[in-house]
């Protein structure tokens, strides 16, 4: 699933494509993307000027000029593509938005993830339940100890809740965990004022980085684009099972915590 490095890295490439760009039509081939008819969708898109693109977690929302919101989240398995002509047939997308410029965006994979048309408060309402950003200047080490005190459970559980910090996911939480050399299932009640340290630095040096490196999206955004997919090869412990840990030359090793898959490395990573 795309989390804050991949969708930071579509944020910043679609808003130079987006800002400013009227919407021609919609096609919708699989109305479950959608929350309302399709008739309905595509005639309301029709004419819009996408103003800009923001992310909030790992939601974008294209702001229309009429004041609604298109809110994307791609869960597992979904990405975008933009461009005259997508490589697969067009029916292959669940949601296509045609550009007046004569670009389209298109919607793959979007089983579980969707595209829905809301109010700006509609957005704002669903957007508040969400942690901090990550970067947010008001998360400063003294407001991430704090939020992290308030805590009961694992370390990766907590990094993977949403309300607690939003954007982190399956891959990132066991980079950052790497990063930190914190064992992903000790309690986070177990973190002293060093430890808590290493990961709020780890939190920002792991997600920088990857989004600089392009993310591990699998598909680019667009013909041009060659970063995409870079973080792939540098994810150091994630679906590496088995693998050598780069640091120590141990056996990285893969469990499940709380249904999630967890790798780490024993050695580097400590106890619970
Ligand atoms: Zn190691």
């Amino acid at each position: 699933m795309p989390e804050w490095p991949e969708m930071e890295h579509y944020r910043s490439q679609l808003s130079t494509l987006l800002g400013g760009i009227k919407i021609s039509t919609a096609v919708v081939n699989r109305e479950g993307s959608i929350n309302e008819p399709p008739d309905t969708f595509a005639n309301a898109l029709a004419n819009r000027t996408i103003l800009f693109v923001e992310r909030r977690g790992k939601h974008l929302l294209f702001h229309l000029d009429d004041g609604n919101r298109l809110l994307l989240h791609l869960m597992l398995g979904g990405w975008i593509y933009y461009g005259e002509q997508a490589p697969m047939e067009d029916s292959h997308y669940q949601v296509i938005i045609r550009l007046a410029d004569g670009n389209s965006l298109y919607f793959g994979g979007l089983r579980l993830g969707y595209l829905h048309r809301i109010t700006a408060k509609l957005a704002h309402d669903q957007m508040k339940q969400l942690g901090p950003e990550p970067f947010d200047s008001r998360l400063t080490l003294e407001a991430f100890t704090k939020r992290l005190k308030s805590k009961r459970g694992k370390l990766k559980t907590t990094l993977t809740d949403q309300r607690f910090i939003a954007g982190i996911g399956n891959c990132y939480s066991d980079e950052i965990c790497f990063e930190a050399k914190l064992h992903p299932a000790i309690a986070v009640s177990e973190l002293d004022a060093e430890a808590t340290e290493r990961l709020y630095g780890a939190i920002k040096k792991v997600l920088l980085d990857a989004k600089e490196a392009g993310g591990y999206m699998e598909y680019p955004l667009t013909a041009a684009d060659h970063l995409t997919g870079g973080y792939n090869s540098r994810c150091l412990v994630y679906d590496r099972e088995g693998e050598t840990c780069g640091v120590c030359g141990n056996a990285i090793k893969h469990e499940t915590l709380s249904g999630r898959k967890m790798f780490y490395c024993p050695h580097c990573q400590g106890s619970e």
